[in-house]
């Protein structure tokens, strides 16, 4: 019996899962995207937020290890120019309680590169080592009934008002933040799947820069938004991507938002906390203009608690939950429902038809989805103006538990490393209930915050030749 699987989105979440498929024995994996896709590391329309600031999580760089065995994603990254940054020792990050301590040993690393290598990179690798075909479509619904989705329509490319349908044993929509799964859904009967939005109204401002002369080894710097002082959110970084160039990104909510014109984006930065990021690209080359983004919001679709689910179907990636950019988590997620899905396939020998998988991988992927929801809304919910949520008396509970956890860590190593266990997605975040963490956020931090980025000696020189503003 031939088993076709289609996934609707080849964006990371569309590969991962076509990854997933082809390795658990699918006969044919057919992957429609609406877009033309590049040859190579270029931007596309179905891909807006490539111009924007990616990092890519240690916990995420593993599930993708996992899901392409023997194709070394890393290597390939970092061969193609991504760079390498260890959370203890490689990044100049100022909290909302100081800066973090740099220590000397590795601790997880996580890759930054811009998104359009990340995509091609990895869709050139699956493609390679999988029986995987893309073919240009959009999807417009879906086949079959609320017991069991048949396969998708798609339109017609020549013809606007014509549909054609393609029979798949297994579905997956990966189409992203856009998706229109709970209408397709409705269409086939199955109705009143929940939603919840909470909206910080951040806008994210992005600019590449050329790498100054000398500071191609300067660290990835970022200063975060402060969710505890009532005032909206308003963070800066400047971290290395391919090319020898910076990609500088600006992130503010609603009342703190970043502006566009070039001159702005600068002051905003100089306005922050501390104006290093502004100091250390006042005086680099810009090589693109000021890209703004305001595709931000939460968006979580509770379509594992629909009580009914119908077999030969999944949703994965941004399709089932979006999250605030600013904590870099989404495409982490992409990865981990990959993952679901995969060791899913395995205990069903790859049938992907069979009874009841869909609902537990819709149920799995929901699962590693929550601790990365959990987080982005219980912070967001603080920041002024936020639509979709106010602040539980649990919010405010855990608010106070994570700024003493981070408080520590700007001087503690176990309280450290359980920060980067979480934020960096190897660890859930009950990892910071742990007696070992309890114990360093009540004993704090050994030493007083530094007011100052902990800079080697060279980091500091590179800084002062590069400051253009005489702060
Ligand atoms: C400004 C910004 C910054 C971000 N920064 C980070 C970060 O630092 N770290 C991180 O992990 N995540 C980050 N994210 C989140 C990340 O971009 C997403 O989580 C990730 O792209 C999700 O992957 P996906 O494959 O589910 O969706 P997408 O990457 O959006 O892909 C969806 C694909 O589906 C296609 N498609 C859509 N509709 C159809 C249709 N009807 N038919 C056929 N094809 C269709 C699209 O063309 C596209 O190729 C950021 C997001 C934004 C907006």
């Amino acid at each position: 019996m031939s088993r076709r699987a289609v996934v609707i989105g080849a964006g990371l979440a569309g590969m991962l899962a076509a990854a997933a498929l082809s390795d658990a024995g699918a006969d044919e994996v057919v992957v429609l995207d609406r877009d033309d896709l590049p040859e190579g590391p270029g931007h596309r329309r179905g891909l807006p937020q490539g111009h924007h600031a990616h990092l890519l999580m240690p916990g995420g760089l593993d599930a993708m290890e996992e899901l392409l065995p023997g194709v070394d994603p890393r290597g390939r990254l970092l061969a193609a120019g991504a760079h390498e940054v260890s959370l203890s020792s490689g990044l100049l990050a100022l909290t909302s309680e100081g800066w973090l301590r740099r220590w000397r040993r590795t601790g997880p690393v996580m890759l930054t590169c811009t998104r359009p290598l990340l995509d091609w990179v990895i869709r050139t690798a699956v493609l390679e080592h999988a029986p995987v075909k893309i073919r240009k479509a959009a999807v417009t619904g879906l086949t079959g009934s609320v017991g069991r989705v048949h396969g998708v329509r798609v339109a017609v490319a020549d013809d606007e008002h014509r549909d054609e349908e393609l029979d798949a044993d297994l579905v997956v929509d990966a189409s992203g933040r856009g998706t229109r799964v709970v209408t397709w859904l409705d269409g086939l009967g199955l109705s009143g799947i929940r939603e919840r939005t909470v909206d910080s109204g951040l806008v994210n401002a992005s600019r590449l820069y050329r790498v100054p002369e000398g500071a191609e080894r300067f660290p990835l710097t970022i200063v975060q938004a402060n969710p505890f002082v009532s005032r909206p959110a308003r963070s800066a970084m400047v971290m290395p991507v391919e090319g020898g160039r910076w990609l500088v990104s600006c992130g503010g909510s609603r009342g703190g938002e970043p502006p566009a014109d070039p001159e702005g984006f600068l002051r905003y930065m100089l306005g922050l906390p501390d104006p290093i990021v502004g100091r250390l690209v006042s005086g680099a080359q810009p090589l693109t203009d000021v890209r703004l983004s305001r595709s931000t919001s939460n968006v979580r679709r509770y379509l594992e608690k629909a009580p009914r689910w119908p077999d030969g179907f999944v949703a994965l990636g941004d399709a089932l939950a979006t999250f605030n950019p600013a904590y870099g988590h989404g495409m982490s997620v992409a990865a981990f429902g990959a993952r679901v899905l995969g060791r899913e396939l395995k205990g069903v020998a790859g049938e992907l038809g069979a009874p009841g998988l869909a609902r537990r991988v819709q149920r799995g992927a929901a699962r590693v989805a929550e601790g990365a929801w959990s987080m982005a809304v219980s912070q967001d919910v603080l920041y002024p103006g936020v639509r979709g949520g106010t602040p539980t008396a649990a919010d405010r509970v855990v608010s106070a538990y994570t700024r003493r956890v981070t408080r520590a860590a700007t001087g503690s190593y176990p309280a450290a490393s359980a920060l980067w266990g979480v934020t960096g997605l190897r660890t859930p975040p009950a990892r910071m209930l742990r007696p070992a963490t309890v114990l360093a956020a009540l004993a704090g931090s050994p030493l007083p915050p530094s007011t100052l980025p902990p800079m080697t000696p060279g980091e500091r020189k590179v800084l002062e030749r590069l400051d253009r503003t005489g702060v």
